[in-house]
């Protein structure tokens, strides 16, 4: 079971797995830890990521990024409509409303779903973890901004499904970096004690996110959220290229919006240009080259112009402080730290407002990049059953209220109820009571649209079937079960109908009840306290048996791809990774040619020279040249085959020559090992013919076959060597090494058993002193040093053994 977690921001992405070692962030095929949040469509494949990231300027029609935000909203959305002008690619209405992207893709208009582009990357993200924990990956957590509403959250959902990934968590960004302080510290108040509450503020490319939460030994709560939807990094890259775009107008007479390329380049230079100014406050250049018409531009800018440029989104820094404080009930003097991620609070106006605000130093102690990833893999490893990780409970929050609507027999003929006040504790579950004669819709709704970052606030209607009167004709009592769910998700989960019960009589009732968590691990949320206060809760029930029959919920307008639709874009996903795939296998196949023919050309100048004839290395050049040529003409674009009979036809040429370089390398090397292991195993012979006490132990017979395959031995080497002495070295050897070093392996194994043979042991008197002991014992071959036929300074003398010197 994999556990990683997956930070995908508006403009980068990070990945956390968890390894035997704890959590680690990892980097992916470029050695880079951030994954920009980009994707690249072509003529034959996609590029994902980095790559996608370098075709930003010379593919922009079909480079998508900044796509985060169009998660779960309809192409008519005023937010959709914003952006739409600042994009380099277009945005296209699809039949159902929802915005799309189109593209052109495999030669082919194409329009994307938001959902489907944000499962390109997911599939890029996928791809790099599996190469960093080299086994599949599917189970995962993945951040999402806390404000994210029911529909950008489902939609977000329906990604993961896409790139064939297994969410077993949306988490908010703050959260996860919450838990990423949390976990670690050893020092977090015991439970009953007064929590510590830290805030944590995180600024990104596109908004800006704060969260208040308590913690205690083993857990953390969040108290309040708060956000500002509109405000992040990409807001001050865009006072530069504005100011920028009004001085090249005066400057060089050029109109840089009218030119997407230019405008993309300005962008990219004014980003670096804003990150150098947190570094620096004095005075910073910003040239770019053959900017528009072949004019090169130049200007300077620095902090303090910069900060006063950019006033108007410096005060906006505040309101999510205060707003989030506020709903906490906490005073500044309750605060006990203040963290900050995200890359653009390393603005030091950013982050002195937010120093002035509390009061206090902030602290940077977590990775302002990494720390929303961390926080998801460690979310994943306590949700993994395959990981131990110390436990901590996380209790988040209900960011915007959530109303229920039916049908009622009351006045207005209708009945409303919020289910979830702002900030209520979540995951969590509760069960709503209805006494109905007939099935019922169910209307679920935010209840302040005012404070939702959304244009809708409609949730889905959810339809309760087969409710029926009681036998005596009285209304049934329905129980409703509506959650907010792990991932910030509300439904209406389940519905039963329930036997009539004595002394019932009001309309609803609410009983509330801890959501038991994924995979059966149940968490008792914190909630689950502050539901008694709940006036509605159905504390006092009585233990009567009932009978339960569970109704059908048919859920209607969620904002969510219909499942036929989201299974043609798991299958469409699949057959692009596919394409990506062969394209890659066809461009590698293609690669390896042209890195054999200019490998190859090069060695022949050199290191090969001498290994090849004068007439055979100019007819292989010429046949290079050749290949070279094609390459770029009509081998331009040519099936994977064709390069790999290429590729073979030049290495029947070039690798005799390349084994003849190895084996004249190669060959003294082992014929040198061969004449050691001779030498050694003659030795041997010798001091045995002359009774050397040492060997009297020795088997005759054996002996003398280790004597005669010396000298077979000895004559074989005598014979190759002198064969391949009458070669040319441009003439294929007479012996190859491989043959020789099977010669050295033929050579012991019959050798060695006999010379090894121990000595037969003779049982020593207590008195015999150890020192001697080694007199008494045969010369080893030593298993360390065969290879090497080197038997001295070797290590591996056993006790009671004396080495043999050869030399
Ligand atoms: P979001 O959280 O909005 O989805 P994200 O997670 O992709 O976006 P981050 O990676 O946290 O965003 O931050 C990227 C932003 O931080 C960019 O605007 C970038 O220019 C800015 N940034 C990074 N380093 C610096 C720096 N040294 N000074 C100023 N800004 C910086
Ligand atoms: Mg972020």
């Amino acid at each position: 079971m994999s556990v990683v977690g997956i930070d995908v921001g508006f403009q980068n992405c990070y990945i956390a797995v968890a390894r035997s070692g704890g959590i680690e962030t990892i980097a992916n095929e470029y050695s880079d830890r951030c994954t920009p949040a980009c994707v690249s469509l072509a003529s034959k494949n996609r590029m994902i990521g980095n790559a996608a990231k370098s075709q930003i300027i010379t593919n922009f029609k079909n480079t998508v990024h900044g796509f985060k935000k169009f998660h779960g909203r309809a192409f008519d959305d005023p937010f959709v409509q914003a952006e739409k002008p600042k994009l380099p690619y277009s945005l296209h209405k699809l039949a159902n409303g929802n915005t799309g992207i189109k593209v052109r893709y495999l030669d082919e208009d194409k329009a994307f779903t938001v959902e489907q582009i944000t499962g390109m990357l997911l599939t890029k993200l996928k791809e790099t973890s599996e190469s960093a924990l080299k086994k599949p990956v599917v189970d995962c957590v993945i951040s999402v901004p806390s404000f994210f509403t029911d529909a950008e959250r489902r939609s977000v959902f329906d990604a993961t499904q896409i790139a064939g990934l297994n969410c077993l968590r949306l988490i908010n960004d703050t959260t996860a970096v919450a838990l990423a302080y949390g976990i670690y510290k050893q020092d977090l108040p015991t439970p009953e004690e007064r929590p510590r509450n830290v805030v944590f503020v995180d600024m990104g490319h596109s908004s800006f996110q704060v969260s208040i939460t308590a913690f205690n030994k083993g857990k953390l709560k969040v108290l309040a959220t708060a956000f500002d939807l509109y405000l992040g990094g990409r807001n001050f890259d865009e006072t530069l290229v504005d100011y920028f775009c009004e001085e090249f107008k005066g400057k060089y007479k050029l109109n840089v919006r009218d030119n997407p390329r230019a405008l993309l380049r300005l962008h990219q230079e004014c980003e670096k240009l804003k990150k150098l100014m947190s570094a620096n406050s004095s005075d910073l250049p910003l040239n770019i080259e053959c900017f528009m018409n072949d004019i090169d531009v130049s200007s300077r800018m620095n902090r303090m112009q910069f900060e006063d440029m950019c006033a108007q989104y410096l005060m906006r820094v505040e309101m999510p402080l205060k707003a989030a404080l506020e709903q906490s009930k906490l005073s500044r003097d309750d605060i006990y730290g203040v963290e900050i991620v995200g890359g653009a609070t390393r603005m030091p106006a950013i982050k002195e407002r937010i120093a002035k605000f509390f009061g206090k130093d902030i602290s940077t102690t977590l990775n302002a990049d990494e720390a929303v990833a961390r926080g998801c893999a460690l979310q994943c490893a306590i949700l993994s059953p395959a990981f131990k990780v110390r436990e901590f409970s996380i209790t988040d929050v209900v960011p915007f209220p959530i109303t229920l609507r039916w049908k009622s027999p009351t006045e207005d003929g209708l009945g409303e109820c919020e289910v979830f006040s702002k900030n209520h504790a979540a995951p969590f579950s509760k069960v709503i009571t209805f006494h109905k004669k007939e099935p019922f819709d169910l209307e679920a709704f935010y209840s302040c649209p005012q404070e939702l970052p959304y244009p809708d606030h409609r949730i889905g209607r959810f339809s309760v079937h087969n409710v029926v009167p009681q036998p005596d004709g009285d209304s049934s009592k329905v129980k409703v079960k509506v959650r907010v769910n792990v991932h910030g998700i509300f439904s209406v989960s389940s519905a039963s109908l329930i036997e009539k019960q004595k002394g019932e009589g009001e309309d609803m009732q609410i009983d509330s009840e801890p959501l038991v968590q994924n995979e059966g691990r149940a968490e008792e949320q914190e909630g689950a306290s502050g539901e008694k206060q709940d006036p509605a809760a159905g504390g006092s029930k009585p233990k009567v048996k009932v009978k339960s029959i569970d109704l059908p919920i048919v859920a209607n307008n969620i904002r969510q791809l219909d499942s036929d639709v989201l299974t043609n874009f798991v299958e469409y996903e699949r057959q692009m990774i596919i394409q990506d795939k062969l394209v890659k296998e066809l461009n590698d196949a293609k690669n390896a040619v042209e890195e054999y023919v200019y490998d190859l050309r090069d060695k022949l100048c050199g290191m090969y020279e001498k290994y090849v004839t004068e007439e055979d290395s100019n007819r292989l050049t010429l046949m290079l040249e050749d290949t070279e040529n094609w390459l770029y003409e009509d081998g331009e674009d040519q099936p994977k085959q064709v390069y790999e009979e290429k590729l073979e036809g030049l290495k029947r040429l070039g690798q005799p020559i390349q084994d003849r370089h190895r084996e004249h390398e190669d060959r003294p090397r082992a014929f040198e090992e061969l004449g050691k292991k001779l030498q050694l195993y003659m030795k041997f012979v010798d001091c045995y013919k002359q009774k050397d006490e040492r060997y009297l132990h020795l088997v005759a017979e054996e002996m003398n076959t280790v004597e005669k395959c010396v000298n077979e031995s000895m004559g074989w080497m005598n014979s190759k060597m002198n064969a391949q002495s009458k070669l040319a070295i441009t003439q294929d050897p007479a012996v190859k090494v491989a043959d020789i070093i099977a010669k050295i392996q033929e050579l012991e194994d019959v050798c060695n058993p006999v010379i090894n043979r121990p000595k037969p042991t003779v049982e020593e008197a207590p008195e015999v002193n150890d020192q001697n002991s080694g007199a008494h014992n045969g010369p080893t071959a030593k298993q360390g040093a065969e290879g090497k036929g080197d038997a001295k300074g070797s290590q591996q003398t056993k006790p009671g053994t004396k080495e043999m010197e050869v030399d």
